[in-house]
């Protein structure tokens, strides 16, 4: 039988179209299938806020932010936290990407058009001590044109490559199994699915309309993590994180579904470290969802007061933006899956960024005259605004009685007591004024301010809760919400797959978050930020090359 291609790329998201704009690039015929509709073109990527993790950017430089490569292996090593057998490809994929991040990542976007939002983000902060968690240097830096604008030179090169007849999409494919002739994977076969003319992001039917079965030299399996699928989610959730969260939100689309990993599992393929996972704790319900259960991330800056569900103020060093999986830790561990941010309407107007290309319609819309407003202006930015006035999860008051009865009545769990959370708040407070601060939050905050970009755009300047003049007062109740897969399908740094037997699967290479970003999981247990779309893109970028290197 004839061959339909030389590579197949299972999920056109970044990382399917990252390798397959490499496969053709190496002169080669790819076929992209993916079980969404055109309109879905770059899958979870076309929703992310463009965040991305460089090291010693002229960015960084240009804002006095000294990074290094050193610094940043330092602080990867530090937060991935690798100590298992199964970690020796994620380790060397870890050196590799952050080899990347500090060298030709940038360049090689920045030919195909890409461009940066000149302020740099400081996203996990940690507060342990230097061989720890966190970035040691505001490293995240976001996409002029956020998502859309991470996908656009790869959806670009990929049509120009459909054009020319050397690339071609199917839409609305859903693969159900690789198949293998002679213990090499040599294509996929699965459904159509009926048209869709639902919206990008939108659940599509599954109504099957037909067959289908592809041949090709090699396959890739890029068709993205878990997060979507709740059900999964909990079967893989770490007893060191205590109980699975009875209420979750989802950061990501239903056809964010892990089908596909269950399929090349069963194909033989080596999945490790699949209870590694990075779900956020500051996720409130979307009033506007495009898909089910649609829940958005909060950015937070550094100053909200952060209260678990009793009441009791998390514990140093989590506070806002600084260990997103030991926050994780601490709220499962209160035997309640949700928390509190207490703030003022001084800290929501500078310090509430909200995570996804639709929520930013300023940087995603690349208009300059929007984002100067996010400096300037009485109010927060209007997506912000449009959550606080129409979210289930925000109350807005003027005084802190009302605050608390009305938390209360949000959670019906009638936990928390005023002169409790008065006494923290007041304590907090008084710290405020006191120029020889013992409390580490607001000594963050202080050092935060030492940095230009989070004084201008990022950090509210240091005031008491309790004061008017920064008034109202507003609460968030923050829910958990399912993100991103940290492990995934054992690669080597070609992204070949190794199988259950140890060796190397002839004809099969995973790549994004199905390959755990590489490796089957450079993150290791935590992430710096901005390393998944780039995880996309040097994962993807290998496995494209490789495969195209290895087929005739
Ligand atoms: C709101 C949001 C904000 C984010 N912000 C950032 C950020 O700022 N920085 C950052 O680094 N990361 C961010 N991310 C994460 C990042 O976008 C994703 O991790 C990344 O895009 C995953 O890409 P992928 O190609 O691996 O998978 P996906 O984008 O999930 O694509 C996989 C594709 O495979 C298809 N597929 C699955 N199974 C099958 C099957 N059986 N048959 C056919 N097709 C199949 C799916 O339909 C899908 O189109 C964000 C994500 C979201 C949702």
């Amino acid at each position: 039988m004839a061959d339909d291609a030389d590579v197949i790329v299972v999920g056109a998201g970044l990382a399917g179209l990252v390798a397959a704009t490499e496969i053709v690039d190496a002169g080669k015929h790819v076929i992209v299938v993916d079980q969404e509709g055109e309109q879905s073109l770059g899958g979870q990527a076309f929703w992310s806020f463009g965040g991305l993790f460089l090291v010693d950017s002229p960015e960084q430089r240009r804002l006095g932010i000294k990074d290094s490569h050193e610094l940043a292996l330092q602080d990867w090593m530090g937060s991935a936290g690798f100590d298992r057998d199964e970690d020796v490809w994620p380790r060397r994929w870890a050196e590799a990407y952050v080899a990347f991040a500090a060298g030709e990542k940038r360049d090689w976007l920045r030919a195909m058009g890409h461009r940066i939002f000149p302020i740099v983000g400081w996203a996990e902060r940690g507060g342990y001590d230097a061989m720890s968690h966190g970035n040691s240097v505001p490293r995240f830096h976001v996409t002029w044109g956020t998502g859309p604008g991470v996908v656009e030179p790869f959806e670009r090169r990929a049509r120009e490559a459909e054009a020319s007849g050397n690339l071609s999409f199917r839409f609305r494919h859903r693969v159900d199994a690789l198949s293998i002739t002679n213990g090499t994977v040599d294509g996929v076969s699965g459904v159509t699915l009926e048209p869709s003319d639902v919206e990008r992001g939108q659940s599509s039917s599954r109504n099957v309309t037909g067959e289908f079965s592809l041949r090709a030299q090699a396959v890739i399996v890029a068709s993205g993590g878990i997060g979507g699928n709740h059900d999964l989610v909990r079967k893989n959730w770490p007893p060191r994180l205590g109980a699975p969260p009875k209420n979750l939100i989802s950061g990501v689309p239903e056809h964010v579904d892990g089908r596909m990993i269950g399929i090349t599992e069963a194909a033989g393929a080596r999945l490790i470290n699949r209870d590694r996972m990075w779900h956020y704790v500051e996720g409130i319900r979307n009033w506007s969802p495009i898909w089910p259960r649609h829940g958005i991330r909060i950015l937070p800056g550094p100053s909200s007061m952060w209260f678990d569900a009793t009441g009791k103020r998390l514990p140093s060093p989590l506070f806002p933006g600084s260990d997103t999986l030991g926050q994780l830790q601490y709220i499962m561990s209160t035997g309640y899956d949700y928390s509190w941010f207490v703030l003022t309407q001084s800290i929501i107007k500078k310090e509430f960024a909200l995570s996804g290309s639709e929520q930013n319609p300023d940087l995603t819309g690349k208009s300059w005259r929007m984002t100067i407003k996010r400096a300037t202006n009485k109010g927060a930015p209007a997506p912000v605004e449009a959550f606080k006035k129409s979210g289930a999860d925000f109350i807005v008051r003027e005084n802190l009685e009302d605050l608390v009865s009305a938390m209360n009545a949000l959670s019906r769990d009638h936990l928390l007591k005023l002169e409790y959370l008065k006494a923290q708040i007041e304590a907090r407070d008084r710290e405020i004024e006191n120029p020889y601060v013992k409390d580490t939050q607001v000594m963050n905050l202080h050092n935060a301010r030492r940095y230009i970009g989070d004084r201008l755009i990022r950090t509210a300047k240091p005031h008491r809760i309790l004061d008017a003049a920064h008034g109202p007062l507003i609460a968030v109740k923050l829910n958990i919400l399912t993100r991103k897969t940290l492990g995934g399908f054992e690669t080597d740094l070609d992204s070949r797959v190794f199988g259950n037997d140890g060796k190397i699967m002839p004809g099969l290479y995973a790549a994004g978050e199905a390959a755990g970003f590489g490796g089957g999981g450079m993150h290791g247990y935590r992430s710096l930020e901005g390393t998944f779309l780039g995880g996309c893109l040097f994962s993807g970028r290998n496995a494209g090359r490789a495969a195209s290197k290895a087929v005739a």
